[in-house]
């Protein structure tokens, strides 16, 4: 039973119900689908009336997650529709990779639930109490298997939302290794519990290793390290555009393992790639090899590097930056946007007239047309005149929701410099 702000949340197109909009949730268990009522009464219909199905977490300040304006009574072929329907959305909008995501949580309308595919390796990753449920988990693997067959298939744990779901702790692990990366040792019965110390988890990370393509450029692909699920997915899209406008000399900020940098070495004459993290840099250097590029990789804080090098007067014809998330929460906004100010300020300085400006922000926090104002207000204090050529968002297999806001959070302008 939800109250009437939480019920015109979902008739608005969301999907979440905060807590303390639930009015009544006798004992129901962790992750339950429940069926979601509007109360009633006070100047209202005296019934209740019903707003559809949901998913329910007993820990989560996000109660209700919404899965149907219907009730459901097969909750697992409703998921396995669902997944269907996500490849099926990937078959029609993403061309030129092997590397997506499968499925994107609420963008696919399956909430906590993340997939993603690397050439044969697929990965996973489950972000509540409904997904976490023995059941469910066989119904996903299951589905995720008979859809791609992958090579090698693993769980990938964020540790900060289990603790908030108050789920048992997880390490990341291989759930199913099949015979083609074991050197035809028999394949091991299909299980997603397989029991710490099983086989495929004394395997070397390099051997579950595999190489995945997108835009034409290769990448390496070590499912059990790197952040995130390993690569920048939401990116791919943009990779592409900044390299339909690059040349020059290109300075890549916050690079990671280079997946501006490579695209942008296709079209530009020198290109350096900065991160502080020296693994990031190594795998980059190793794509760099793969794809039988030069680039240059400075370990270095962005942020001293920039004021250092537009101290001393260096000019790039394109930068790119593309910060981790300097704001979780609204609080953290406005230290978020100094910061974007202060690296767009510095890019500015150092670009050629004519240079290409490719900005990026991953904080939900920050919406675009507060990066805009920011960079604006960097254009100002640098004196240099800017052309927005595109205002853009995340690839399309992190497809976003109109009425849940929460599913935009990447953008990426490509500005022009005079
Ligand atoms: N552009 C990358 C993704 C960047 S993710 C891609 O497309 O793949 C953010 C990166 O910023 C991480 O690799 C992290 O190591 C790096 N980073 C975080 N803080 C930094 C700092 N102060 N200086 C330099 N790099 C930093």
């Amino acid at each position: 039973m939800v109250s009437r702000r939480g019920a015109e949340r979902i008739r608005a197109g969301h999907v979440w119900v905060y807590r303390s909009d639930v009015i009544k949730a006798e004992e129901v268990p962790p992750g339950a689908v429940v069926t979601v009522q509007e109360a009633g009464g006070r100047g209202r219909p005296p019934h209740s009336r019903t707003l559809g199905s949901a998913f329910y977490s007993t820990a989560s300040e996000i109660a209700i997650r919404m899965i149907s304006p219907k009730p459901t009574d097969n909750v697992h072929q409703l998921v396995r529709e669902r997944v269907r329907s996500a490849i099926a959305y990937r078959e029609r909008f993403v061309d030129d990779t092997n590397a997506y995501r499968v499925v994107y949580s609420e963008g696919d309308f399956l909430p906590g639930l993340i997939a993603d595919r690397y050439n044969d390796v697929l990965s996973f990753q489950v972000l509540t109490q409904a997904m976490d449920l023995p059941e469910m988990r066989e119904t996903l693997v299951a589905e995720l298997r008979r859809a791609f067959d992958p090579a090698i298939l693993v769980e990938r744990v964020d540790a900060r939302v289990r603790q908030l779901e108050q789920l048992p702790e997880k390490e990341n692990k291989v759930v199913f290794l099949d015979a083609r990366r074991r050197g035809g040792a028999p394949i091991s019965p299909p299980s997603d519990v397989a029991a710490p110390g099983a086989p495929a988890r004394q395997l070397e990370g390099s051997a579950l290793s595999t190489e995945f393509s997108m835009n034409g450029i290769r990448f390496l692909f070590d499912p059990l390290a790197g952040q995130k699920t390993g690569a920048f997915l939401d990116q791919r899209e943009n990779y592409a555009a900044a390299a339909g406008y690059a040349r020059g000399e290109a300075l890549d900020v916050f690079s990671y393992q280079g997946g501006f940098a490579l695209h942008l070495a296709r079209v530009s004459s020198k290109v350096t790639g900065v991160d502080s993290s020296r693994p990031a840099l190594e795998a980059a250097e190793q794509n760099a090899k793969l794809n039988g590029r030069e680039i240059e990789w400075i370990e270095a804080n962005a942020f001293d590097l920039l004021r250092d090098y537009s101290d001393a007067g260096r000019h790039y014809d394109t930068i790119v930056l593309d910060p981790p998330a300097f704001a979780k929460s609204r609080r953290d906004a406005p230290a978020a946007l100094r910061a974007y100010k202060e690296l767009n300020l510095r890019a500015l300085k150092m670009l050629r007239p004519g240079g290409i400006l490719v900005t990026c922000s991953c904080s939900y926090q920050v919406s675009a047309s507060d990066l805009l104002e920011a960079v604006m207000s960097a254009s100002v204090d640098s004196h240099r005149n800017l052309r927005l050529l595109e205002n853009r968002g995340q690839s399309k297999d992190h497809p976003s929701v109109p009425g849940i806001p929460e599913t935009a959070y990447l953008k990426c302008l490509i500005l022009l410099t005079s």
